[in-house]
């Protein structure tokens, strides 16, 4: 990848480096715009992204909906803070709560580690206005990525995520995935909440087995705990369902949603039944920017469309066509792939090598991929993406390995 000494792209790299604090290592091109699923640099050169912005991009690049949207709420009413009533917040809630019948309030934040920020105070707020004090205790599981916000980090199992910044919030217990024993043990008197992600992103794309799910529902019953899913990356659709949970009808008490949930915008929000709800008066917990009017208003049409059966169905179609492929292409490279994981349009590829290197190697044939820790292969492409877009990105990722 070359790019002109001299060009603005190289100026918008240097300064990058010199003026933004180094929390990521970004390639030397510069995007500039995007299509359907398709992101264009400022040279010209063409990606097909399996990225779609760590899952938030949806529905793909330009869609005309969203963009009149935005462009009609920024004339109408961008913000107004949560002192007042909006319209599009309340009707984003109820459209929200229609798709999951189990849960009655929505709770609007920023952004995911936000979402399961609420979901912690929620929690310990429920144990200790019906349980009194000494229920505290948030169990979480090994791979797990919750957020980098204190809290979060405090249930996120990487340890690079977590140690450099101890002491974090006190009171986690990590529980092994998919392991019965080990969550049996972990669930005891003091745990006032499990947090689990049906299918697990950044921790390496591990699915959690139904019945592991629902065995986690029962302790969690026995035990007076309460159930927190976060589909923040795995929900609205990308695993074929609206919510990943549902493949195993699970009904946890509350819900952290997020990444795609405005098309682009920054939100995130928690789905909690009326029990939780109870325990949560005006003034226990707030935010300036949550559920504000521009950003609902697109949540409504982004939810709206991704909701539609036709649309799910969709989604499991193409997953299938991507499964089969991906499956092709692990017999064809049996030394190089070692393991295939996650389902729907959340794909993991555990290959013998560093997935950064297949990362970098893609920007050369113009596809993006993300990883999952420092073997997987990470596969999050927009839900709009066809079987031909599956052949190109499949062909483009036999060139590299
Ligand atoms: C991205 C992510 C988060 C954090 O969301 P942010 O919007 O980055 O704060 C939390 N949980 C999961 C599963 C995620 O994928």
């Amino acid at each position: 990848m070359t790019i002109s000494d001299t060009g603005p792209a190289t100026t918008t790299v240097q300064d990058e480096q010199a003026y933004i604090l180094q929390t990521y290592i970004r390639p030397d091109f510069v995007l500039e715009r995007g299509e359907g699923v398709y992101l264009y640099d400022t040279e010209g050169r063409q990606y097909l992204d399996f990225v779609a912005g760590i899952a938030v991009n949806a529905l793909g690049y330009g869609d005309a909906e969203v963009a009149q949207i935005v462009a009609e709420q920024a004339t109408r009413l961008i913000h107004v803070s949560n002192l007042y009533h909006t319209a599009p917040a309340t009707s984003l809630a109820k459209q929200l709560l229609a798709t999951a019948p189990y849960f009655n309030r929505v709770y609007f934040s920023n952004s995911g580690t936000e979402a399961i920020e609420a979901c912690i105070k929620f929690s310990r707020k429920f144990a200790r206005t019906f349980y009194g004090e000494g229920k505290t205790t948030i169990v979480a599981f090994d791979g797990s990525f919750h957020g980098r916000t204190m809290g979060s980090v405090a249930l996120t199992a990487t340890d690079k995520y977590r140690l450099p910044f101890m002491p974090v919030m006190p009171d986690v217990r990590f529980a092994r995935y998919n392991d019965l024993d080990s969550i049996a043990e972990a669930i005891t008197a003091e745990v006032c909440a499990v947090v689990i992600e049906p299918v697990q992103g950044e921790g390496g794309l591990r699915v959690a087995s139904p019945a592991f799910l629902q065995a986690v529902r029962d302790l969690c019953d026995q035990h007076r705990a309460l159930l927190v899913v976060d589909e923040i990356q795995c929900g609205m659709g990308r695993t074929g369902t609206l919510w990943a949970h549902q493949h195993a009808q699970l009904r946890p008490d509350l819900m952290a949603i997020a990444k795609p949930l405005a098309g682009g915008m920054p939100i995130g929000a928690v789905l909690l039944n009326q029990c939780v709800a109870d325990a949560i008066q005006p003034g226990d917990h707030g935010t300036t920017f949550g559920g504000n009017p521009f950003v609902t208003a697109v949540a409504q049409a982004v939810l709206r469309r991704i909701s539609d059966p036709a649309f799910l169905s969709h989604v499991g179609a193409v997953s299938n066509y991507l499964d089969e492929s991906l499956h092709d292409l692990a017999t064809d490279y049996p030394e190089r792939i070692l393991e295939l994981r996650g389902c729907g349009l959340m794909r993991g590829i555990k290959i013998n090598g560093a997935a950064a290197e297949v990362r970098m190697r893609g920007h050369d044939v113009g596809l993006l991929v993300a990883t999952a820790g420092a073997d997987v292969i990470r596969l999050l492409p927009p839900l709009i993406i066809t079987p031909q877009h599956v052949d190109e990105a499949l062909a483009k990722l036999r060139q590299i390995l």
